[in-house]
């Protein structure tokens, strides 16, 4: 009798889970997030007329779409710019504030991401592996892990190791990157004991090589770029990251991989969220080549709508419309080339590091009275500043003032050391605002140069570059897709920090530990239009008897 009774009980009860369960059908299967590497929020208007209607005008025309989204930080580059759309949070707050820095322990420049406590996986690639841990903030896919005790799986997919690394964060089942020269996909043993077997298998099945010896033309038939092997200009052969990374190929063969990951991995198959973070390199490398406003920039965006296009309908397929929401955003801009300026009137500053360098070390020298090299690194307009030159009495925050005084008298609007932004002493305005944002603890002794407008320095082969505060390097996509969002034009200035606690707030989970970005309210779609969203998590497990 009693048995019955409680058997009747569990049943109403498992009935009521299963009904919480169908209420949260509007958790979505899959989120993907793209980041294309240096595409400036403009690119979505200006080729917006020749854009087929299933790639960007997914995002622009039935999508939440803000066309007016600015890092409100100074140093607008790859690594910050990633960790920020992870974290929700810039560089003060994350500690990323640029791709590179002086290590004073090991005394030498090391990357964002590099970490001689992990080794690479995946090809025969040396050398030491790449983690997040230089992150100072957890990020949205560290949220979804802890939300489901770890049952969501979180990915990520670009040529570069910082951008799926940062982007992701520390919980992350995986972050999957290029080795330079061969192409094959790597990762590292912060993930994993060792590499997947399938991804060892697309390795091996010359999946990299596919896309050598191409050429890559536009739609009237005009060759603008070639995949041949070839040397550089140097003379030393090319390499893969080169060659193909600066064609929409490069695109092509992410998304093979992406579509390998989510079939072997079997994401959006769970009972649980899952996210896949996807950052395409290829527009900032051919865009470092030959400006935003070449006619290569225009057909990779061509391509690349198609691309993405055929990435959603691969999409669809594989859940069903509406089972998956997709974000789209960038990690910086570009400025315009200097010979556009010139072309225009615009006045801008071209001087190259090391030209820069020679100057600082001229100018300090003169104050000094001696000369020397007071500069570590220049990765402009970061200076490292080299303590050891300096005369021992002075500080470390003294040896930085030198250098910030060298800098304005070479032109440049403004410095902002380290210690006075470490300390919060900087000028209460809009500028200052976005130096405090660019804040690390990390790098020695360094100093920010505040160039004029429109100026950058080119180095090689890379006669474009970013990095600066100024609209056109902050200037970034913004948009969502799916059945959780409002579609819609929404022209109200947002930041790419918003992106992480807007996702957040929609799969029902915290936002990152560190995010200062807004909800964007706005974009969410009323009940009334979609399903609640609710907590991606586990479906709980039938009570014990005794524990009611
Ligand atoms: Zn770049």
């Amino acid at each position: 009798m009693f048995r019955d009774k409680l058997s009747v009980l569990l049943a109403a009860l498992l009935l009521s889970i299963a009904a919480l369960g169908s209420a949260y059908q509007a958790s979505p299967k899959l989120v993907v997030i793209i980041i294309i590497d240096q595409f400036r929020g403009d690119y979505l208007e200006r080729y917006h007329q020749e854009f087929g209607p299933n790639g960007f005008r997914a995002f622009t025309d039935r999508g939440a779409y803000f066309p007016a989204c600015y890092f409100q930080y100074a140093s607008t580059r790859t690594a910050p710019g990633h960790a920020s759309i992870g974290t929700g949070a810039y560089s003060s707050a994350h500690g990323i504030f640029s791709n590179e820095w002086w290590d004073p322990a090991q005394k030498r420049m090391v990357s964002s991401v590099e970490d001689a406590s992990t080794k690479l996986l995946g090809a025969d690639a040396e050398g030491i592996g790449a983690s997040p841990h230089n992150l100072l903030a957890g990020t949205l896919g560290d949220e979804l892990r802890l939300a489901t005790d770890g049952q969501s799986r979180v990915y990520g997919i670009a040529l570069k190791d910082r951008s799926g690394i940062l982007s992701t964060g520390y919980s992350a089942n995986g972050a999957f990157w290029i080795d330079r020269d061969s192409g094959a996909w790597l990762t590292s043993t912060y993930y994993m004991s060792s590499a997947p077997h399938w991804l060892l298998a697309f390795n091996g099945q010359g999946s990299a090589k596919k896309y050598l010896n191409l050429e890559w033309k536009d739609s009237d038939g005009t060759v603008l770029g070639s995949t041949a092997p070839r040397d550089s200009d140097g003379g030393k052969p090319l390499s893969y990251y080169e060659m193909v990374g600066s064609t929409p190929y490069a695109n092509d063969y992410e998304f093979d991989f992406a579509r390998e990951l989510i079939q072997q991995e079997k994401l959006g198959h769970g009972t649980v969220t899952d996210l896949l973070v996807i950052s395409l390199s290829a527009n900032d490398i051919l865009g470092h080549q030959v400006g935003p406003d070449a006619p290569q920039m225009r057909a990779m965006a061509l391509a690349m709508d198609r691309q993405i296009g055929d990435f959603i309908a691969f999409l669809n397929q594989q859940y069903g419309q509406g089972q998956f929401w997709l974000a789209l955003t960038a990690d910086h801009g570009v400025a315009p080339l200097h010979a556009t300026d010139k072309h225009l009137s615009i006045p801008s500053d071209s001087r190259t590091d090391p030209e820069a360098r020679a100057q600082l070390n001229k100018a300090i020298g003169a104050r000094l009275h001696k000369s020397g090299d007071y500069v570590r690194a220049l990765s402009s307009p970061i200076v490292f500043v080299n303590n050891e030159a300096f005369p021992p009495n002075l500080s470390e925050a003294e040896d930085e003032t030198y250098v910030a005084e060298a800098l304005k008298s070479m032109g440049y609007l403004g410095a902002y050391t380290k210690e006075q932004m470490g300390s919060g002493e900087l000028a209460p305005t809009p500028l200052g605002h976005l130096y405090l944002n660019s804040y690390s603890p990390y790098g020695g002794a360094w100093v920010m140069g505040v160039p004029t407008p429109f100026s950058y320095a080119p180095s090689g082969k890379a006669i474009a570059d970013h990095g600066a505060p100024y609209s056109y390097d902050q200037h970034v996509p913004m948009a969502f897709y799916g059945p959780a969002f409002k579609p819609g034009v929404y022209r109200e200035q947002v930041e790419p920090i918003d992106l992480a606690p807007t996702l957040a707030v929609m799969l029902g989970i915290n936002k990152p530990t560190s995010a200062t970005g807004r909800v964007l309210t706005e974009a969410i779609a009323q009940r009334s239009e979609a399903p609640v969203p609710a907590p991606p998590v586990p479906r709980p497990h039938p009570p014990k008897e005794g524990h009611p």
